[in-house]
């Protein structure tokens, strides 16, 4: 047994040695890391452990944190210091957890590849030449390359469960309205939930554990207990209700991430659990859907960086609107002002009922898809992400960036938890088993990619 201070200062120079290069953090934090870390120590020698009690963890750059710098991976908010801790971040520091630094990710969360982040790409850990996912990725692969056991991301489309799925590592996305939204970054507001990457599912339990519960500063989250999420982990899997939604394994679905995730769910059928195939059938309109919602609710949420109250200002601002104007032009990258863009002109006037009305009648019905399908099934499994992790700039076009996103939005859509787990490689796993910052503890980078 060591110390969280041993615990901490490993993986301090680890994060030293090895994120030069994979760059999944934008600001690590050791002085209030190792002063956490030897309060921790203290509170176990007294006997006063909390159940995270001295573990290192890192926050994706979207949950406020006091005094330290929140940027959500954006120019508008490279300065901007927090002056209150976002909620999770408050009960995980009650629980005894140890934040060594925040991560990177996508500007404002959106993204799926970690490519559109002020601070610059995320490398993923198996391959250096891959993109680990977003806009979780800085989390994904600070975890996966053994930087952190655990970390905090954000899923408003799937920002858990695909970086996870790309990393190789366990993402949850809980409930809406499990977490607390207050001090997380808002992007798309009636989708945002935060949520762990770990290891295992056992890991996400317990840091799901922590964070969640009704929270009177967010009017949104759900006013119910906080169970043991541990408590069934270790049952059988015997009469569990598998769905496989038909639309999940169709055209677009690369063969061999469909071989892995055949073969997966061919362990949980061993294990007592059956298997039927259920169908979604509004699966096709959760795209549109999705990015119709989204950049809506964004432009309302991002109208807030005005260059007047926080956040990036220009210099030598001519008038009021040149303030606005230029602040926003600079602050803002590529894919913020194209949804900033596709939002305000699906509210506005004219065009309101043609999308923004129209998107949210067909939410319901992808929601009503899903309890449907419940109604014969316990759980449903499919591929987190069509493919493996793609190169950096493979995916250059929005279009089909937005398409990587076919098997998470939907469950953002219907509010309802998603978990994204390993389910095998496709090529060649590297010898060690596992990556460690592009070097594979076999010494050879992979020759295949986790899904
Ligand atoms: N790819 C999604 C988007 O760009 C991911 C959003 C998210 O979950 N934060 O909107």
């Amino acid at each position: 047994e060591f110390s969280s201070r041993e615990l901490s200062e490993t993986l301090l120079a680890r994060i030293a040695r090895l994120d030069g290069e994979l760059n999944s953090f934008i600001t690590v934090t050791p002085d209030a890391a190792l002063a956490a870390a030897d309060r921790a120590d203290a509170a176990r020698a007294r006997g006063e452990a909390g159940p995270l009690s001295g573990l290192p963890l890192a926050l994706k750059d979207i949950f406020c944190t006091q005094g330290v710098r929140t940027s959500c991976g954006s120019r508008m908010l490279d300065s901007f210091v927090a002056p209150y801790d976002a909620t999770v971040v408050e009960k995980l520091a009650a629980a005894g957890s140890v934040s060594l630094g925040k991560t990177n990710m996508d500007e404002f969360a959106m993204g799926s590849s970690n490519e559109n982040s002020y601070y610059g790409p995320v490398k993923n850990p198996w391959d250096l030449s891959a993109v680990p996912g977003g806009s979780s990725g800085g989390s994904a692969a600070a975890v996966a390359a053994g930087l952190v056991p655990a970390a905090l991301g954000t899923d408003t489309g799937g920002s858990i469960r695909q970086p996870a799925a790309f990393c190789g590592i366990t993402g949850l996305k809980p409930t809406y309205g499990r977490v607390s939204r207050y001090g997380m970054v808002a992007y798309a507001s009636s989708l945002d939930q935060g949520g762990p990457l770990a290891r295992t599912a056992e890991d996400c339990a317990l840091l799901l554990g922590a964070i969640a519960g009704h929270d009177l500063r967010d009017s949104t989250s759900v006013a119910r207990g906080v169970p043991d999420y541990t408590a069934e982990l270790g049952e059988s899997l015997s009469g569990l209700k598998i769905g496989l939604p038909r639309e999940y394994f169709g055209d677009g679905l690369d063969p061999a991430v469909e071989a892995a995730i055949r073969e997966a769910i061919g362990v949980y059928e061993s294990l007592g659990a059956t298997v039927r195939e259920v169908s979604l059938p509004h699966t096709a309109l959760a795209i549109p859907t999705y990015y119709v919602i989204a950049p809506a609710e964004a432009s309302s949420n991002l109208s807030r960086y005005d260059g007047v109250r926080f956040g990036h200002r220009c210099d030598n601002p001519r008038d009021l609107i040149d303030l606005y104007q230029r602040s926003r032009a600079e602050g803002f990258g590529d894919e913020v002002k194209r949804r900033i863009l596709i939002g305000t002109h699906t509210l506005s006037e004219g065009f309101f009922d043609a999308y923004y009305k129209k998107a949210q009648q067909v939410r319901r019905l992808i929601r009503q898809d899903f309890l449907d399908a419940f109604e014969d099934v316990d759980v449903l499994m499919g591929p987190a992400s069509p493919t493996p992790a793609f190169d950096r700039g493979a995916n250059k076009d929005p279009l089909s960036m937005y398409l990587q996103d076919i098997y998470t939005i939907a469950v953002n859509l219907a509010g309802i938890p998603g978990i994204s787990v390993p389910a095998g490689f496709v090529g060649q796993r590297p010898a060690g088993g596992r990556p460690a910052g592009g070097r594979p503890a076999g010494g050879r980078p992979a020759e295949g990619r986790p899904v």
